[in-house]
């Protein structure tokens, strides 16, 4: 098992496969921005399988593809296959804003994606298009129910609470979920980049109880690898999730690492200390010299995000590592 310096025992990778993405959320990726990653420098499908199952003989054993937008690399399904296949390898998810999933659900669950997170920050068509600046609601409802009528479930909706913009909307969405059968999860946003340190947060703690008394729910337990506390109905149909990184962060507990598609790793979120994993593994390295580059790198994982005391220090967009 691999732990850090902290006691922590580290089980999860989150694996941006592009940096890429077909919306612009105005939390996430500021409208013109041009500064991708150059192709050259993506790590390829044999790179990726090299550093997973690297990671997973050192008892790694769930990975989230993530991104940018991770359905917009050509071929995903065919990684995802090559993930799964690895030994010891429990747990393989997908994080996506649902644009291209309608017509890439059946491949990636026949490649053994198996839990789905979908970002849905409205449910109103204006409103969807002023966030993501796109107006494309109805093709991302429309993979989200192809992506239940394929058996994925829980599927979970990922929804950014911002005062004044989505905060309205919760009940709402709250309500969608309920008929829909998604697991809902509220998300305060974090101040990564420019774009998020200029969006109205909200703590959710008030929200929380408000929904707590309104629906009758009750404290629960659902399945996945994140810090997301959870109301659930009595009858255990609904279940909310909330994701409080800034009113009540979850470090102590911190269970992942991030790999980005340039083959750096991310320790934390919301630091910046990386370690580039590319060089070493474009020099021809052995499989000890990969693990032993994986092991270092945990040992240097900070003990807590400063999102709170630091807001400014992480200068880098959300999309470039995957959230
Ligand atoms: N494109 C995919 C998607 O939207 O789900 C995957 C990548 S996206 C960066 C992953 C998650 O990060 C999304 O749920 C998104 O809402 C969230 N996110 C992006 N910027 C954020 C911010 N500043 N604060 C909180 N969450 C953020
Ligand atoms: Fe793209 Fe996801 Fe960022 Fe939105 S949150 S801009 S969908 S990467």
């Amino acid at each position: 098992m691999l732990t850090d310096r902290f006691g922590r025992a580290i089980e999860y990778l989150r694996l941006s496969v592009t940096d890429r993405c077909d919306l612009r959320c105005s939390y996430c990726m500021p409208k013109g921005f041009k500064g991708f990653e150059e192709p050259r420098h993506w790590l390829s499908f044999d790179e990726i399988e090299r550093v997973v199952r690297a990671f997973a003989r050192l008892g790694l054993h769930r990975i989230r593809l993530t991104g940018g937008e991770p359905l917009l690399r050509k071929n995903l399904h065919e990684l995802a296959a090559r993930i799964s296949a690895i030994p010891g390898m429990t747990d393989l998810s997908l994080s996506t804003n649902g644009t291209q999933l309608e017509k890439q659900v059946r491949a990636l669950r026949t490649a053994g994606v198996t839990r789905l997170n979908v970002s849905l920050d409205s449910l109103d068509p204006s409103r969807f298009a002023a966030i993501t600046n796109r107006d494309v609601l109805d093709r991302v409802l429309r993979g989200l129910i192809a992506a239940r009528e394929e058996g994925f479930g829980p599927i979970k909706i990922n929804m950014v609470a911002m005062a004044g913009v989505t905060d309205e909307e919760i009940d709402a969405m709250v309500a969608f979920c309920i008929e829909q059968r998604f697991v809902l999860r509220l998300i305060e946003v974090m101040p990564v980049g420019n774009t998020g340190r200029n969006t109205a947060s909200m703590e959710l703690g008030p929200t929380q109880e408000r929904l707590r008394a309104r629906f009758g729910l009750i404290d629960g337990i659902v399945p996945g690898a994140g810090p997301a506390r959870y109301l659930v109905s009595r009858d255990g149909r609904f279940q909310i999730g909330f994701i409080t990184p800034i009113s009540q962060h979850f470090c102590e507990t911190c269970n992942r690492v991030r790999l980005g598609v340039d083959g750096v790793l991310h320790l934390c979120l919301g630091q910046n200390d990386t370690v580039d994993v590319r060089t070493l593994l474009r020099t021809g390295c052995t499989d000890d010299q990969l693990e032993a580059l994986l092991r270092e790198a945990i040992q240097r994982k900070p003990l807590r995000h400063e999102f709170r005391e630091q807001p400014a220090r992480v200068v880098r967009f959300m999309s470039s590592i995957g959230g």
